[in-house]
């Protein structure tokens, strides 16, 4: 059976190529994720849902070492994560868990490409190095 989403509305699933829920102001066109009813750039209400790109590059990353103060829903036993924000070509950067938690495996502008991971019984959205999900 597939485990169900984190939260309602993130990314299309179940899908093979699943893709983030982001929106698309008509008006000025700024792309925000997670999707917005309104535009916080201009405030028009006239935004429309927009499936964003699967691939970026690491805009920037730390390693979460401990666990997060609630609300955070993770599993119990807490293991360091990677988070980030991906930067989608002509979109959005996206604050994302990362696959990796490995330092000397993490640079500033990487290619990254989205994954859907577990997540105490769930599914949550992440990106993974290009390299690690070719192999
Ligand atoms: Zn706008």
């Amino acid at each position: 059976m597939t485990p169900p989403p984190v939260a309602p509305g993130l990314f299309t699933w179940p899908a093979d190529e699943p893709r983030l829920i982001g929106s698309r102001c008509r008006a000025c066109q700024v792309v925000n994720f997670p999707a917005r009813g309104s535009c916080p750039a201009c405030t028009s209400v006239d935004v429309e849902r927009d499936l964003l790109g699967r691939t970026g590059s690491l805009y920037t990353w730390t390693v979460q070492g401990f666990r997060p103060k609630p609300p955070y829903a993770g599993p119990e036993e807490f293991e360091p994560y990677g988070v980030g924000y991906v930067e989608l070509p002509g979109e959005v950067r996206v604050e994302s868990r990362l696959t990796v938690a490995d330092p000397d495996r993490l640079r500033i502008g990487m290619a990254m490409e989205l994954v859907i991971v577990p997540f105490g019984g769930t599914v949550t959205y992440a990106f993974a190095p290009s390299e690690d999900s070719a192999a």
